[in-house]
């Protein structure tokens, strides 16, 4: 398969196929799609309905919902409704796993509403059923004209395929090591489902793979083979990525080198929150791993310096924080009203040593004053001295400079 250029990025994507879910284009050298997971019981309309549209205003361009019981199934079209009535139009994905085929026959609104079926291939059923209940969920995407993922996750593999790839290595003169035939059974799972609703009738416009597992090196090598053999757009993630940092860094880990490598058309991160936090985190991570990479953009970066014994208060971390929580939170107005507001970049910087340099690179920086440093801080705009702030209100003031600036850029012309 040969790369082709990247839409935003400097990176090649891998060629794949262009695939339509809602109003939301992936794969084909589209931009990489950032989607997210809820976490709530989808019978309960409120409270999903809730996290959906809390997950699309973070900027969560496809949302992936469970649906695992007869009650979840119903309650699919009128969280649909009711987004509508929010003015949300994110694409529902549904998560089907063991009765798919069941709740997509019984329940028709929930087939109709949804806008991408998640089948695995390992969850879909056992023995002879198996194949006939893959085969009615692609042939009910066919009569509602819905895309699938095929899903493979490390976690619930095809167990008759892994068997049979065991005992077909051991019949080889130099087995692989059990890692290697583990990763062959997840590709293969994945291609050969997708071959498999080609045969049925699904054109591979209509199909995304993906094959998730849990380490950073297994996901690399399971993607690279994924994308040589298989033109199908890929969603890539690192499934179970943990709590907090750690789930951040190793998401990032394994993301960043294959989507350097042009491989991956959108990504999840699979983020355990910490209780009491909010789902949106795993939307803004995904959000920055591409911005931080360049390529995409979607709220304006705030560099920040980490601070030194030059910084003796906590002024300038508190000003960084109060920065970035004002643009974030500016962004989904900014989204509509000032289009091109998430390419600015924002530096906030503690202090002589480097502040004025990295204030210059960004569209708007501060550089605050360090210990024993004349109590002024320096505003620098698209790489000239502005203006020097003074006294107790430098963070009101730097964030109405920022909003002036945002106005006078990026405001429509034809807003009335
Ligand atoms: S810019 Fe100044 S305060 Fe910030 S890390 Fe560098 S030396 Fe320390």
């Amino acid at each position: 398969m040969s790369p082709t250029p990247s839409a935003l990025g400097t990176q090649p994507r891998h060629g794949t196929r262009q695939v339509r879910i809602g109003g939301v284009t992936m794969g084909g050298g589209a931009p990489v799609v950032v989607q997210s997971m809820t976490n709530t019981d989808t019978a309960d309309v409120q409270s999903t309905t809730k996290q959906i549209s809390e997950l699309a205003r973070a900027g969560s361009e496809l949302v992936r919902i469970t649906v695992n019981t007869r009650e979840a199934a119903a309650a699919v079209p009128r969280i649909r409704d009711r987004l509508a009535m929010m003015g949300v139009s994110v694409p529902l994905i549904g998560d089907f796993h063991y009765n798919g085929h069941q709740l997509l026959a019984d329940e028709p609104g929930c087939a109709e509403a949804l806008a991408k079926y998640r089948i695995n291939p390992g969850n879909v059923g056992f023995g002879k059923k198996k194949d006939l209940q893959f085969a009615s969920m692609i042939e009910t995407a066919l009569r509602w004209d819905k895309p699938v993922r095929i899903g493979v996750n490390w976690g619930s593999l095809d167990q008759s395929l892994a068997q049979a790839l065991m005992d077909e290595n051991a019949a080889r003169a130099e087995p692989w090591d059990a890692g290697a035939v583990m990763r062959e059974a997840l590709v293969r799972s994945a291609v050969d489902s997708a071959a498999k609703a080609m045969d049925i009738g699904l054109p591979a416009e209509r199909i995304v793979l993906s094959a998730k597992v849990s380490g950073v090196q297994e996901l690399i090598a399971v993607y690279r083979e994924l994308a040589r053999r298989s033109d199908c757009a890929l969603h890539l993630g690192l499934t179970e990525a943990g709590m907090g940092s750690k789930g951040m860094v190793a998401s990032a880990a394994a993301l960043a080198v294959l989507l350097q490598e042009g491989i991956g058309d959108t990504i999840r991160i699979s983020l355990t929150p910490e209780p009491g936090a909010s789902r949106t985190q795993e939307v803004i991570v995904a959000q920055e791993l591409l911005q931080t990479m360049g390529l995409r953009a979607f709220t304006p970066m705030v560099t920040a310096c980490p601070g030194c014994g030059r910084t003796t208060s906590s002024f300038f971390q508190e000003l960084a924080q109060t920065v970035q929580e004002h643009v974030r939170a500016r962004m989904p107005t900014w989204r509509i009203s000032h289009p091109g507001a998430e390419s600015l970049t924002l530096a906030v910087m503690g202090c002589v040593v480097n502040g004025p340099g990295e204030s210059k690179h960004a569209n708007i920086g501060i550089s605050l004053p360090g210990t024993g440093e004349a109590p002024a801080a320096p505003v620098f705009i698209d790489g000239s001295k502005a203006m020097t702030l003074r006294g107790e209100h430098i963070a009101r003031e730097f964030v109405q400079i920022i909003d002036d600036y945002v106005e006078r850029r990026f405001g429509r012309s034809d807003a009335a």
